[in-house]
C-alpha cells in the first residue's frame, strides 16, 4: 500500500526486516499526495510491480509510470493478488479519487486506514470487521491549535477531508473494533502536532487485549502475525504476515 518513501528506503527497511523484495507482487495506491507516491515510479519500474490506481490518482499525481505497470480499480471489485484479496472503498480526504483498503486472507481482515478527515459510515463499517487495523492518528488537538501552522493549514487538518485527530482515532477503536481485533497499529501521526509517547498512553489506556503498536515516522514497524483464534481453544485458526513500513 503506498509508497511514501525512496525506493532505496523501503529497500534498507526490508532487508533490515529479513523480508525479499521478491514477496512484494503489486503496489496499491490510495491517494496522489506525495508523501504516499514519493517512491513508488522507481521501485514499480525496477521490480516490475504492477501499480493499483485509478484514472484520477495517476492524472493528479502527474506519475510517469510504465504503461504496462498500470491496472485500474474500483470500490466495487476486490482484486486477488496470490492469496490476498484488496477491497478498495472510497473515504474522505482532500484528493482527487482516495481510498482506504481491507486486506483480507483466510478470514483474517487487516485495514490500512490513512488520510481520513472523518470516520464516515464506510470507514466504521469496515473497521468494525478488522482483526488489526493501521489506523492514523495525525495530530492532537491542543497542539495543532497552539502550533505555528498558518490558520488555512490548520482548517485544512481540522476540517472534514483533512485528517484524523487522536481524539477522532480512538473514539473509532473504542466505538467500533470488533471483540476480536488484537493490534493496532497508529500511524500516520504528524511531526509538529503529536507525540508519539502520548498517542500511546492514550490508546493503551483504553486497549483491553489489544495491541498498541505506534508507528515510527522515520523506521519500518516490526512484522507482526495476525491470527484468528478458535473460540474453544485458542488455537491459531489462520495467520497472515503482516509487513506495514511503506508508509511514510
Ligand atoms: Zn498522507
Ligand atoms: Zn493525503
Amino acid at each position: 500500500m503506498d509508497v511514501g518513501i525512496c525506493c532505496r528506503e523501503v529497500e534498507k527497511r526490508m532487508r533490515r526486516l529479513g523480508l525479499s523484495m521478491s514477496k512484494l507482487k503489486a503496489v496499491f495506491v490510495s491517494h496522489e499526495h506525495s508523501d504516499h507516491i514519493k517512491g513508488l515510479r522507481v521501485l514499480a519500474k525496477k521490480y516490475s510491480l504492477p501499480v493499483f490506481i485509478t484514472k484520477p490518482t495517476l492524472q493528479n499525481g502527474r506519475l510517469f509510470l510504465d504503461k504496462h505497470l498500470i491496472v485500474s480499480y474500483t470500490a466495487k471489485e476486490p482484486v486477488t493478488i496470490g492469496e490476498l484479496v484488496i477491497t478498495a472503498f472510497s473515504k474522505l480526504h482532500d484528493a482527487a479519487d482516495p481510498y482506504s483498503f481491507v486486506v483480507s486472507c483466510r478470514g483474517i481482515n487487516v485495514g490500512v486506514f490513512t488520510d481520513i478527515g472523518t470516520a464516515c459510515e464506510n470507514l466504521v463499517q469496515h473497521f468494525s470487521t478488522c482483526h488489526a487495523a493501521f489506523l492514523e492518528s495525525n495530530y492532537d488537538e491542543h497542539m495543532l491549535e497552539v502550533g505555528g501552522y498558518p490558520y488555512y493549514l490548520k482548517k485544512r487538518i481540522r476540517g472534514e477531508k483533512g485528517h484524523l485527530s487522536n481524539n477522532q482515532a480512538l473514539e473509532l477503536f473504542t466505538m467500533h473494533r470488533p471483540a476480536y481485533m488484537s493490534h493496532l497499529f497508529l500511524s500516520h501521526l504528524s511531526k509538529n502536532n503529536n507525540c508519539p509517547k502520548l498517542v500511546g498512553e492514550l490508546f493503551n489506556s483504553h486497549a483491553g487485549e489489544v495491541k498498541i503498536v505506534v508507528a515510527s515516522r522515520e523506521e519500518e514497524t516490526a512484522v507482526f502475525k495476525i491470527e484468528a483464534m478458535h473460540e474453544q481453544n485458542k488455537k491459531p485458526l489462520y495467520n497472515l504476515g503482516l509487513q506495514m513500513q511503506l508508509f511514510a
